[in-house]
């Protein structure tokens, strides 16, 4: 699984300094949402200006490129495809100009009716030059400013496009920021030297030693001028649905979302998993990186020794040449070998956020078997994943997802596992510490927050153009 994207938005007092720097160490910090390709644009007082690429944050800029990015206002964004092919076409901000100007935009999310704006758009006139769904979202919101002020114009987007949107954009010498009315995608404001920001992520804030004020709330436009922040609620849902995979799996353990460290939530989420699935075992070991803050729960609630088994070579990177069939056994090893003195004769219990296909954890099990472990219990820190996502993170299809068409014990089958634990939906729920129906689940009980053509929705009859006030 991957996730979308990460987004950021600067805005600083005029007498500020060059505000791509700040951006760029930004979008390093976001780096673990995004992996395709990174983005900045700025305004420079007169025009946009704009330097996107394929790759890494370290590899799309350097330092004459950020030089040539010269103003106080501006956005960036890190991008791992879900809608749109992977091009730099799709990269983004997205540049789109008009009449009046011109709108830079980036987006982190996934619009579900996107297919069906972009006809009705290019119907009337609209040309597209990519394949994204942001583009859809940049013509809308142009349209709509030709006719009226700028809350009225978000409003207008907002009531038009269902889905995950963390959106920024730079608008003039403005930077606005807009979440979804259910706030599934993350969103937050920090207060940074001589201005304000917006950042998928706190860690994003902390990077510029920036101070994080508070979420982005659900449905809120956020507009940052000249260093100073204001905000107008467009919309007023009765419950939210945050992503709960941001938790589980992709946020970074140092961030902060809706008042919690995300770290904690991790270890909240290994003491339920010790309670609801304990095993006699001598070792509880993480599959790394995501399996650490989960293993360190499970063993502080269970007393279980914590001991680090398996370790990841951090420096595979995209231009790894895969090993043909007959060399997959090298392939896995690459990425992750064994130490075996600490598995000879144990038994373990291998704690992992997240069963997707199912190879991987088999393979893994595998590996450690082969080191000389004595029993190997799994377990999981999210409920089985049965159904796709359609908000906003790659996913395999439902065919793909080995939870959807088997069993538990059907799956620790698959995995020769000795046994095999999933955390609850009730204890995820109580681990996070934000009430169920606040929470998006869609692809642990399929049932989504909002209607999705073939799929089951939590409030059929909700359609939440009604709710944009
Ligand atoms: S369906 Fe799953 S991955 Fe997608 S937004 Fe909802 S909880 Fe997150």
């Amino acid at each position: 699984m991957h996730d979308a994207c990460g987004v950021v938005g600067i805005s600083l007092r005029e007498n500020g300094n060059n505000v791509a720097k700040s951006i760029y160490y930004a979008l390093y910090a976001l780096q673990h949402r995004g992996q395709e390709a990174a983005g900045i644009s700025v305004y420079d007082g007169k025009t946009i200006r704009t330097h996107r690429g394929m790759g890494l944050v370290s590899e799309v800029f350097n330092d004459a490129q950020i030089a040539l990015l010269r103003g106080v206002v501006g956005i960036g964004h890190v991008r791992y495809p879900t809608t749109g092919r992977s091009c730099i076409e799709n990269s983004q901000p997205l540049l789109v100009k008009y009449k009046d100007g011109a709108v830079a935009v980036a987006h982190n999310g996934n619009l579900v009716n996107s297919n069906q704006l972009r006809e009705q758009l290019e119907q009337s006139g609209d040309i597209f030059h990519t394949t994204s769904d942001t583009e859809v979202i940049a013509h809308i919101l142009v349209r709509e400013l030709l006719r009226h002020d700028l809350p009225d114009a978000v409003r207008a987007l907002m009531r038009k496009i269902v889905g995950s949107y963390s959106l920024v954009f730079i608008l003039g010498d403005i930077v606005l920021a807009v979440r979804d009315p259910l706030g599934i995608k993350p969103l937050c404001i920090g207060e940074v030297e001589s201005g304000m920001m917006v950042a998928s992520e706190s860690v994003a804030i902390d990077t510029l030693n920036g101070r994080l004020l508070r979420d982005v709330r659900p449905g809120e436009m956020v507009i940052i001028r000249n260093g100073e922040l204001f905000s107008h609620q467009l919309s007023r849902l009765p419950c939210a649905a945050h992503c709960v995979f941001e938790y589980i799996y992709f946020a970074r353990p140092d961030s902060i979302m809706d008042g919690r460290l995300i770290y904690d939530v991790r270890v909240n989420i290994g003491a339920k998993l010790a309670d609801e699935h304990p095993a006699n075992a001598d070792t509880v070991t993480p599959i790394p990186d995501s399996g650490i803050t989960l293993a360190v729960g499970y063993h502080q609630r269970s007393g279980i020794n914590y001991r680090e088994c398996l370790m990841k070579n951090r420096y595979i990177g995209r231009t790894f040449i895969m090993p043909d069939q007959n060399m997959r056994e090298t392939a896995v090893r690459l990425k992750m070998n064994t130490i075996r003195p600490n598995i000879q004769g144990q038994r373990l219990i291998l704690v992992d956020d997240s069963i997707v296909r199912g190879t991987t954890s088999r393979r893994i099990v595998n590996m450690v078997k082969n080191a000389g472990a004595k029993e190997v219990h799994v377990r999981i820190g999210s409920p089985p994943i049965m159904a796709p996502c359609y908000l906003g993170i790659d996913m395999p299809s439902r065919e793909e997802l080995i939870a959807a068409y088997k069993t538990i014990s059907g799956v620790q089958t698959v995995l020769e596992a000795d046994s095999l634990g999933y955390v609850s939906h009730k204890g995820l729920v109580e681990a996070i510490g934000i009430p169920e129906r606040n929470l998006c689940m869609g692809c642990l009980t399929g049932i989504y927050p909002l209607d999705i053509p073939g799929e089951k929705c939590a409030a059929a009859q909700m359609t939440l153009a009604e709710y944009v006030c």
